[in-house]
């Protein structure tokens, strides 16, 4: 086989998969993986998880496609399913989280046109990420993700995650032209950035008294990754706009723009739309994910495992004057280096029978199935400690 048709846009490792059950996978010479990245935080209920084998085929067996001209059975439930598990009112899909924030950034535009505001403004966070078409890279930062895509539509404006004090200061300075605040939780591609106590609170609260929409992009901490369905569950707040993707397909293309209140009213027919978006067979299998994690009681167990992991990661890297910080929450952990990863941490991992993801260089990412049990946390651990001190 050889990838010189391929656009040279990914630089994968020399593995490749030919088959996966559950928490495993297995390379083409039949060796088996701790799966620890989940496609990542895409494989949230597992590999070939028998009942969405079984959704897929039936469902193929059945429709696969017949256009947003008629109305999807499986969309409306899933809908209905989705407002009822986020306490969100309404919900638009697509196939890929970058689609579900440019529906909730264009969200944001009718929201101003509304209100007549003629320049609007989003604030978005320092290092965050939320796609790869014109507007969600314009939302995203670094130059890792934006270098030669200039001029990219501006209107955004970005002060650090985290930082309270900046965002007063940009609502003293451009307080009228803004609409909306675009976030994640959770930073994931900028190596699992969590967010000091309370800020996301006082975001809320900062939204309420302006009136701007606040829009969380849950594409990677949704779907049960944090040991809650949504991050913001976790916060006792609830976004006017959230958007998902990853996770609720398990694998099959799919993403999903939530809105609530004013938000969850502003498209009319023709304002917005997706050729493929909410096919029955997608939405089939968000359901069916959603009923696996109910059933299997995954969120309580993304919450258990992922507190194990991250104390057990703390106690066996505790001496290693390698390690920067450990922080996550869930099954969403970082393990961030002081000096960047070598790909011999890949490959010491790999050699243990571990799948582990780098991000920004530095960052260990573990994101590994909701299913995993306590025997392989330790897997984990044993994997990463070893990874570390390759590194
Ligand atoms: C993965 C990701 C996206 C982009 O999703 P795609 O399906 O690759 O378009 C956007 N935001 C966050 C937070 C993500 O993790």
């Amino acid at each position: 086989m050889t990838a010189a048709c391929l656009m040279s846009t990914y630089q994968p490792l020399a593995l490749s998969f030919s088959k996966g059950l559950g928490t495993r996978l297995w390379d083409q010479a039949g060796r088996e993986y701790l799966d620890a990245v989940a496609g990542v935080a895409v494989t949230n209920v597992g590999h070939s998880h028998p009942r969405i084998v079984s959704a897929i085929s039936e469902q193929a067996g059945l429709l696969l496609h017949t256009s947003n001209l008629y109305s999807i059975d499986w969309q409306q439930q899933l809908a209905q399913k989705l407002v009822r598990l986020s306490g969100m009112d309404r919900a638009f899909f697509n196939n890929s989280g970058a689609e579900a924030n440019e529906t909730a950034l264009k969200l944001a535009r009718l929201y101003s046109w509304h209100k007549g505001i003629e320049q609007p403004l989003v604030v978005v966070m320092e290092n965050a990420f939320h796609g790869r078409t014109l507007g969600t890279l314009s939302a995203s930062d670094g130059p890792a993700v934006r270098l030669g895509f200039n001029e990219l539509p501006g209107d955004f404006i970005k002060v650090p995650f985290g930082d309270l004090a900046a965002l007063e200061a940009v609502q003293h300075a451009h307080g009228p032209r803004i609409v909306a605040i675009l976030m994640e939780p959770i930073q994931g591609e900028s190596g699992v950035q969590v967010a000091p106590p309370g800020y996301l609170k006082a975001v809320r609260e900062l939204c309420n008294r302006r009136a701007w929409l606040l829009m969380l992009d849950e594409i990677q901490t949704g779907i049960g990754r944090t040991g809650q369905w949504f991050a913001f569950q976790h916060e006792g707040i609830i976004p006017d706009v959230m958007t998902l993707a990853k996770g609720l397909g398990n694998g099959i293309p799919i993403g999903a723009c939530l809105a609530r209140g004013k938000a969850a009213d502003l498209f009319t027919p023709g304002s917005h739309g997706s050729t493929f978006g909410g096919n029955p067979l997608a939405c089939r299998v968000g359901c069916t994910v959603l009923e696996i994690i109910e059933e299997q009681d995954l969120l309580e167990n993304a919450k258990l495992q992922g507190e194990r992991l991250l104390a057990r990661l703390r106690i066996e890297l505790a001496d290693e004057p390698n390690v920067l910080a450990i922080r996550g929450q869930g099954l969403m952990i970082g393990i961030e280096l002081k000096q960047p990863i070598r790909d011999l941490t890949l490959i010491a991992a790999r050699d243990h029978g571990l799948l582990i993801n780098v991000t920004r260089g530095k960052t260990i990412r573990l994101l590994p199935p909701l299913t995993i049990d306590e025997r392989e946390v330790e897997m984990i651990v044993r994997g990463v400690c070893r990874a570390v001190s390759a590194a």
